[in-house]
């Protein structure tokens, strides 16, 4: 390991994260760990530091030591390097194996492609990782909202998001159109003048590495059910490849007590399934189905596995149905590396106005203390969350739906979860 950077310091301070066992997953994780942090675009800013505050605090109140090592993308790397993502980042969060970032803004149509995507592809973080549970005192759109307890696990590297595609007018976008039409034989499908063409690939080694991950959360985490959701009905060899790969994982790798796979669970619903008792059911749905079972089944689903686009649109609704995008934490899982990082984006109108709800990030670093085995930690930090939004301090995004809350800024609801964490451990 390099520890030498060109524009960031690296605590001196604090240890480095090794690497026990890539393969099984495992890290040695010091007392006081040196953990890179991107505070991010927009409301990152905001979010940022008040996320990292919290964390600390849950650290030092477990008896540990976070060194932080602040690292730049976006915005506040093109003001220091004059890029978007400099390699120190980048080396940064691939050297010390544990990271948290806020979100970072992407251009719609013209400008550089996304950053998020790019870091996660660089650095093969495969699975992302977004648990939606509901915590007390949080307004929610349901009726029930405290029956949604899932665990989403999005594909993270392939699928429409590699950025395989050509713009129209372009002479490559012409290439492929000459291809498909004249080598492939769509000639009834490519209309004639501009066209746009996106190439979607799915592949064995991603989408088996994704369903195991999900199927080894359930199985370590006590769950019923891994939902293989797809649209394999209309894209055959891409998404309803991916169910097939995904129910070979789950028919091959594992004990049949401990597995059962459920193939032909499409239109059958989950009562007339015969289900071996204690093991994990690996079932399939399609995903438009989904979006109405997750709302109106929700206690049904407990672990989710899909490919990138179906993972990203699922995942948001299931954070609105326990709060919004304000409470949705996420992680992206590689084999022993994590980057903790909230379900929402940078939200450039509520930029800079210390008004942001900063939990999303917080509960993110949950995830991360989880994943470092600092369980007593990550307890905290939910409880100290759940105790602050129960108590009705609460930021703008919550407060707007509650009658009797206390509106706080960013700053001061990061106060208020610390002074619970105190009061807590
Ligand atoms: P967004 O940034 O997630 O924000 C959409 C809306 O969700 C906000 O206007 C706000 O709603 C609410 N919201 C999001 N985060 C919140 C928080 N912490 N507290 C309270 N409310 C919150 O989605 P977007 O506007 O579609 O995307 C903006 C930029 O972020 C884009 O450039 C996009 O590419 C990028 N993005 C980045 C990531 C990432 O870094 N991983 C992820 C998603 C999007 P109200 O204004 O109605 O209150």
């Amino acid at each position: 390991m390099s520890h030498e950077y060109e524009k960031v310091d690296v605590p001196s301070d604090g240890e480095p994260i090794e690497v026990v066992d890539e393969e099984a997953d495992e890290l040695d994780i010091p007392e006081n760990p040196i953990i890179p942090i991107v505070h991010g675009d927009g409301i990152g800013k905001d979010v940022g530091p008040a996320a990292q505050k919290v964390l600390s605090a849950a650290a030092d109140a477990t008896g540990r030591n976070i060194e932080w090592m602040r690292v730049y993308a976006g915005e506040s790397a093109r003001e220091r390097y004059d890029e978007n993502l400099p390699e120190d980042t980048v080396r940064a969060i691939d050297e010390f194996r544990v990271a948290i970032k806020g979100p970072l803004t992407t251009p719609v149509g013209a400008g550089f492609r996304s950053l998020n995507v790019a870091l996660r592809q660089t650095l093969d973080f495969y699975a992302n990782v977004r648990p939606t549970y509901y915590l007390d005192g949080v307004p929610s759109p349901m009726k029930a909202p405290e029956e949604m307890n899932m665990v989403s696990f999005r594909e993270n590297t392939e699928d429409v998001y590699a950025g395989i595609e050509w713009e129209a007018g372009t002479d490559e976008v012409e290439q492929v159109r000459d291809f498909v039409e004249d080598d492939m034989g769509f000639d009834d499908v490519m209309h004639e003048g501009e066209i746009g063409i996106g190439l979607k690939p799915i592949t064995e080694k991603g989408s088996k590495r994704l369903v195991r991950k999900a199927i080894d959360y359930a199985i370590e985490h006590d769950r019923d059910t891994v939902t293989l959701v797809h649209k394999g009905n209309i894209m055959k060899f891409t998404e309803g490849q991916f169910s097939e790969w995904g129910m070979e994982v789950a028919e091959e790798e594992y004990d049949d007590d401990e597995v059962f796979a459920a193939p032909d669970s499409l239109w059958e619903t989950q009562d007339e399934i015969d289900i071996p008792e204690d093991a994990v059911m690996v079932e399939e749905r399609l995903a438009d189905a989904m979006l109405q079972w997750m709302q109106l089944r929700t206690d049904e689903f407990d672990v989710l596995a899909m490919p990138n686009l179906n993972g990203d649109y699922l995942s948001d609704a299931a954070g609105a149905q326990i709060g919004g995008l304000g409470i949705a934490p996420g992680a992206n899982f590689g084999d022993a590396r994590v980057l903790a990082e909230p379900v929402h984006g940078s939200a450039p109108k509520r930029a800079g106005q210390d008004q942001a709800n900063p939990s999303a990030l917080i509960l993110s670093g949950e995830l991360m203390f989880d994943y470092m085995g600092w369980t007593d930690a990550a307890t905290l930090v939910r409880d100290a969350v759940e105790e602050t939004i129960s108590s009705g301090v609460v930021t703008y995004d919550f407060a707007r739906n509650l009658d009797d809350a206390q509106k706080v800024s960013t700053t001061e609801f990061a106060n208020e979860v610390i002074e619970n964490i105190e009061k807590l451990s």
